[in-house]
């Protein structure tokens, strides 16, 4: 098709760009940056740029980052453009199942156990999205089993997409500063199942049990024939699935397994090459990761915890007394949301942008602030005695003083490295 205008030339548009250079397409691209502030890779594509829509412009594809206001969609929308994300493009390329997991905490975790398990059970699934891989830079000729790990602002934009097992989560608070509304972010996330037909899988976190769109089977997660128990999961006619090898913390990695055992099922994997694929998976890193042992603390870095409902499981894992590091970037982040009630810390130290408003919002607790990441952790690491953890899980995004959650991980990591100098 030639008539097409990528909108966003980061990792997503650039790697329609490959996909559609290499089809011998005509298309465009269009950056609010200029060609020079591209990546390298991104300006081999720079002879394609356009500062408007052109004439016979026929399809726009949206980048994520791109909210819906961004004047070139809004152009594109009253001229009668489609306008499509990555994902939906990809789609209309690729041969095979989709499995479309979403949510707003988890969907790291839970894409990268279903890909292990299949693939450890010899299935050949391809782990794209959201983690790594775009869809579009994943798609291979023959048929494949795509794993893709799907945000909310893809599926604003999707079309024709349709995921044969669609998985979702949870929705709480998150990205509201780009939906608006709680009503907008649920709306887009409950879009992976729109054009679900009957022979698909919707695997869905029970308060939205009533409200899937679709054709799609209803399967929900949990409830009384699919049972979480402390030693192993009652999978109901599938059988029981034992957590003897699994090793992450939490009862929401016993939540995101739950949903993982239904999608691998649905393609014929057994409860026991279940257990099998788990004995050879250890988690993610910055999702609730033991770093190690300091001076007696044990240091967790839970950096992905971007939001308060993921920054609440964590809490809710401790299983000694910890010091909580809070704080980061604001995105209309409410600390009022955190129940720590549910397993109190021994103190709080709150860091950067967002520090004066956790002592606000959580004035009840022992709660510290204090300007910068590094003094967080070494303070937080003071005020925890041997035995005691210090757990990074700030509830905030990490742009203030970060690149990315992954940066902020990594200073974490390197802190402890250096931990002798720390206290
Ligand atoms: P996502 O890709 O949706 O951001 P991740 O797997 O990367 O999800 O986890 C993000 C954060 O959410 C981490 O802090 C992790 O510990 C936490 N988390 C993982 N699974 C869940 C869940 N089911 N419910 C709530 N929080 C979760």
């Amino acid at each position: 098709m030639n008539g097409q205008v990528i909108l966003g030339m980061g990792q997503s548009g650039l790697s329609v760009a490959r996909f559609l250079r290499g089809q011998g397409a005509g298309f465009h691209c269009y950056d609010d940056r200029p060609v020079e502030r591209w990546s390298t890779d991104a300006q081999a594509f720079a002879g394609c740029s356009v500062r408007s829509l052109p004439q016979g412009t026929v399809q726009l594809i949206v980048s994520p980052g791109f909210p819906a206001e961004h004047t070139v969609i809004q152009q594109a929308l009253s001229q009668g453009i489609e306008v499509v994300s990555e994902i939906e493009f990809a789609f209309r390329h690729a041969k095979g199942t989709i499995i479309g997991v979403t949510g707003s905490n988890g969907k790291s975790t839970t894409v990268s156990m279903i890909h292990h398990v299949l693939v450890n059970s010899g299935l050949p699934a391809i782990l794209c999205g959201n983690i790594g891989q775009s869809f579009t830079s994943s798609l291979v000729a023959e048929e494949a089993i795509y794993v893709v790990e799907i945000s909310s602002f893809q599926l604003e934009w999707i079309v024709t997409f349709r995921a044969h097992i669609g998985v979702l989560i949870n929705v709480t608070a998150d990205h509201l500063d780009r939906h608006h509304s709680m009503a907008g972010y649920e709306a887009a996330k409950l879009r992976l199942f729109e054009n679900q037909l009957e022979s698909d899988l919707a695997i869905v976190d029970a308060p939205f049990a009533t409200r899937i769109p679709g054709d799609g089977e209803i399967e929900v997660v949990p409830s009384g024939h699919l049972v979480i128990h402390d030693d192993y999961i009652d999978l109901g006619k599938l059988g029981r699935l034992s957590l003897a090898n699994f090793s992450l913390l939490g009862a929401h990695n016993r939540m995101n397994l739950l949903f993982t055992a239904l999608a691998v099922s649905r393609l014929g994997i057994t409860v026991n090459q279940i257990e099998e694929a788990l004995s050879s998976f250890s988690g993610l890193q910055n999702r609730l990761e033991t770093i190690g042992t300091c001076d007696g603390r044990l240091w967790i870095n839970d950096s992905k915890a971007t939001n308060p409902a993921s920054t609440q499981v964590a809490i809710e894992a401790m299983t000694s007394p910890y010091v909580l590091i809070l704080g980061g970037s604001d995105k209309d982040t409410n600390f009022g949301q955190l129940n720590l009630n549910a397993n109190p810390p021994k103190a709080i130290v709150a860091y950067g942008e967002t520090g004066p408003k956790a002592q606000s919002q959580l004035s009840n607790w022992p709660i510290e602030v204090v300007c910068d990441f590094d003094s967080a952790c070494r303070h937080a690491h003071d005020l925890a005695g041997t035995g005691e953890a210090v757990l990074l899980a700030p509830a905030c995004a990490s742009f203030d003083q970060f690149d990315n959650y992954m940066a902020r991980g990594e200073a974490f990591r390197s802190l402890f490295a250096n931990c002798v100098g720390v206290s």
